[in-house]
């Protein structure tokens, strides 16, 4: 069946109202277009948690640095719309342009603190405020049962988590495990600006970050060989390092050590050519306990 394209906030309105009358539970998948396997895992993860989900499909201009890709960002609607049938979603939020969602005289933003200034955060001024803004307007207009993210964007996801809590949205927030191409590779829209030998390159970041992994389960816990392990791949294939760091998995805090009992994360970010590419891995958890 095709699926309802809401293109305003009124169509969503009247959606959203129909099927509160209906007694349906909304899980929301947010995207912003150009769909992989990566983002119809969460659609069909949605379709498990509830019976109806919409998907948005929007490229959020606040979110985007004035340097960065927003003109040239892919985009595919025919595909995407065809990916969210293919993967049970029953309808598509895709406004027809940023005055949809940022009207003239759009004043509101929102602002997460402490999960949003390390990381991605230092490096892009900005965007996680963009990131949070927009999410909580789709919180707020859905008013979805259920929220699926990606683990791929780590720290986005515990903004999100941060401002769910927060702002009582009441949601509940659904973080999925990164998907990954067969070779390691994360999914990622961005994928597409590589160039067969870049993408090659960009192998580097997941294989450094299982090294790390491995690293671990030998029983190396401290912050720097860790790092330092991700950062060799990095050097070795050529790609420009723009932060490799060991964090607590909830706060984002730098940890100087993993420590059994403390769930820590490992993130990277690099550059394969122009384009720039993160990843992330959980370290500690099942390999603190010396299992996997
Ligand atoms: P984007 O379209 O890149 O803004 O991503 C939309 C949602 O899909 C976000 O929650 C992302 O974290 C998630 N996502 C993107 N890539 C992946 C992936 N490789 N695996 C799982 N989720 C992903």
């Amino acid at each position: 069946m095709a699926p309802a394209v809401l293109k305003t906030v009124a169509d969503v309105k009247d959606w959203t109202a129909g099927l509160r009358r209906e007694g349906h539970r909304l899980a929301l998948v947010p995207t912003m277009g150009f769909l992989h396997e990566g983002h119809l895992s969460l659609i069909r993860e949605g379709r498990r948690r509830a019976d109806v989900v919409a998907v948005s499909i929007f490229v959020n201009p606040t979110q985007f640095g004035p340097r960065e890709d927003l003109s040239r960002y892919p985009r595919d609607f025919e595909g995407d719309v065809a990916k969210c049938i293919s993967a049970g979603a029953q309808a598509i939020f895709a406004p027809a342009g940023p005055e949809v969602m940022y009207p003239q005289g759009y004043q509101t933003y929102v602002e997460v603190t402490d999960v949003s200034q390390g990381l991605c955060g230092a490096r892009r001024p900005g965007h996680f405020r963009g990131v949070a803004t927009v999410v909580t307007k789709l919180l707020t207009l859905f008013r979805p049962e259920v929220a699926l993210f990606g683990e791929k964007d780590y720290q986005q996801l515990q903004v999100i988590r941060a401002l769910n809590q927060d702002l009582h949205l009441g949601a509940d927030i659904v973080g999925m495990p990164t998907v990954r191409e067969p070779d390691g590779l994360a999914m990622s829209s961005r994928n597409a600006y590589l160039s067969p030998e870049e993408r090659q390159r960009a192998l580097a970041l997941s294989r450094g970050l299982k090294a790390a992994q491995a690293l671990l389960r030998e029983g190396t816990r401290e912050s720097e060989p860790l790092v330092a392990a991700v950062r060799r791949e990095l050097e070795a294939a050529g790609l420009r390092e723009d932060y490799v760091e060991l964090v607590d998995a909830e706060r984002l805090t730098p940890l100087a050590s993993v420590v059994p009992g403390q769930p820590a994360r490992l993130l990277v970010a690099a550059f394969s050519g122009t384009t720039r590419l993160i990843d992330n891995m959980q370290l500690g958890g099942e390999e603190n306990a010396g299992r996997v």
